[in-house]
């Protein structure tokens, strides 16, 4: 049994600059992987894909690609192919998460959210095609949210619209490339230890981890190895589908179906670890 030979792989991931995106991006070159990843600004990409090649002895490369400008996007594709020969890994990662009551929203709020978190992944795999049609096979991997898909937050609808519209979009397009060998999956993160998750402050972190049946946060490297097995060779038969990486948060009924915290009280009372 032979598994997947990541040295061979070119994988573009965007919004590789910081969060779930860099903890894939990481994970990817740690494999031997070539990797392209993304974010706004040019210099910053670069910055951040050489730190990553320095900490993972790998091949990572970095970009400035706007997911809202449809020609960058074309030129993000073009890029990963003359770097790296191809394009056989697209995780289309990159996302924002304004709040916004939705009695306060703008069409201009809705366009934004849209814009990056659904067209942009869309034309982002359009982009990707042609390469992967060429190798006759390819893997994406969305990064939606359980927001949308499977839960709802007040202040994220539109969010939360974004997410599940990835949904319908991949069920779609795993239908559409199915015949070239191509797989669409999508990871639905809970709630995640990221730049961006910190910004919405202590308070939501407190809350979000007490509702978390594993009792933590998850961490970018419990997403990017959902990624990593949805991109690799073993998950060839597995398309359209959705993986929920959440520890459980999705599960309980109400906050009484929790199972309570384990006192600190009863492991000052146990005995001493070995
Ligand atoms: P984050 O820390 O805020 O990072 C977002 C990334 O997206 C950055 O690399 C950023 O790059 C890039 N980005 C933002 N706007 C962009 C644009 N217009 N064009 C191109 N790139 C852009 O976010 P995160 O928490 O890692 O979230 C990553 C993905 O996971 C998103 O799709 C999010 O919806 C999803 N998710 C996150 C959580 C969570 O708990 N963290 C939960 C569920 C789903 P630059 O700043 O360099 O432009």
């Amino acid at each position: 049994m032979t598994f997947t030979r990541w040295e061979d792989r070119s994988v573009i991931v965007t919004g590789g600059t910081r969060g779930i995106g860099h903890g894939i991006a990481e994970l990817f070159a740690r494999q031997g992987a070539a990797v392209l990843l993304t974010g706004r600004d040019g210099a910053n990409a670069r910055t951040v894909a050489g730190e990553l090649s320095r900490a993972t002895g790998g091949r990572v490369a970095g970009m400035g690609v706007d997911l809202r400008d449809p020609e960058a996007i074309e030129g993000m594709a073009a890029e990963a192919a003359r770097l790296h020969g191809g394009i056989d890994v697209l995780c289309a990662n990159a996302g924002i998460f304004p709040e916004k009551p939705l009695r306060d929203m703008t069409a201009d709020d809705v366009d934004e959210v849209l814009d990056v978190n659904l067209r942009g992944g869309i034309l982002a795999v359009r982009a990707c095609l042609p390469a992967m049609e060429r190798a006759g096979r390819g893997r994406i991997v969305l990064t939606s949210s359980i927001t949308g898909p499977a839960t709802g937050y007040a202040g994220w609808s539109h969010y939360g619209a974004s997410k599940a519209g990835q949904v319908g979009f991949l069920r779609g397009a795993a239908l559409e490339l199915a015949p070239h060998g191509i797989t669409v999956n999508a990871v639905l993160p809970g709630n995640v230890r990221t730049e961006g998750l910190v910004e919405l402050g202590e308070e939501y972190l407190r809350g979000m981890t007490a509702s978390i049946p594993l009792g933590r946060l998850g961490e970018t490297s419990d997403i990017a190895h959902a990624v990593l097995f949805l991109a690799s060779d073993e998950a060839a038969f597995i398309t359209g589908q959705t993986l929920t990486v959440d520890g459980g948060q999705t599960l309980p009924e109400s906050l009484d179906a929790l199972a309570p915290p384990r006192p600190e009280s009863l492991d000052a009372l146990a005995p001493p670890r070995p």
